[in-house]
């Protein structure tokens, strides 16, 4: 199990339960990893550069907590689902963006928006789907190709 699989999972806690715990979750952070040298120093890198609004070397174990709680408030997208920053500048303050996960099973017909249908076949990956990409084009809607679950009015 990866550090922030918690964090990567599309069924985050809610703020209560992540709340409640808290202690336990520094306490393992302690524990596993930031009682050694070596582990603590690896620790910190990946998790300074997976969550937002933390320094490169941050290594205080509160401020790593709070960031788990803004990717969980604001539904983030952290690596490796998204290798982009949040932004104050962001479609999303706009209105002009969305963070959707599309899923299907196997191969389905979609109309587009001029009434011919593209073949979907479903990828975990969806920032290499360029069929679904194509739909979501034809009705005015852009995939951000480093971003799984973002799309906007033009891409970005
Ligand atoms: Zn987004």
């Amino acid at each position: 199990m990866s550090v922030f699989s918690v964090i990567q999972s599309d069924s985050l806690p809610t703020a209560r339960k992540l709340k409640d715990a808290k202690p336990r979750i520094t306490d393992w952070w302690q524990q596993a990893w930031t009682n050694d040298n070596t582990q603590s120093t690896r620790f910190f890198a990946e998790a300074n550069i997976a969550l937002p609004g933390l320094t490169m070397n941050n290594t205080s174990t509160d401020d790593l907590f709070e960031a788990l709680e803004m990717v969980r408030g604001f539904g983030l997208a952290v690596p490796p689902r998204s290798i982009n920053p949040p932004s104050l500048t962001s479609n999303h303050i706009a209105g002009k963006a969305i963070d959707m996960t599309i899923t299907w099973t196997g191969t389905i017909n979609v109309k587009k928006k001029d009434g011919n249908e593209e073949a979907l076949t479903f990828s975990t990956n969806a920032n290499t789907n360029i069929a679904l990409h194509k739909v979501g084009e034809s009705f005015g809607v852009k995939k951000l190709k480093t971003d799984a679950p973002h799309w906007s009015f033009n891409g970005r």
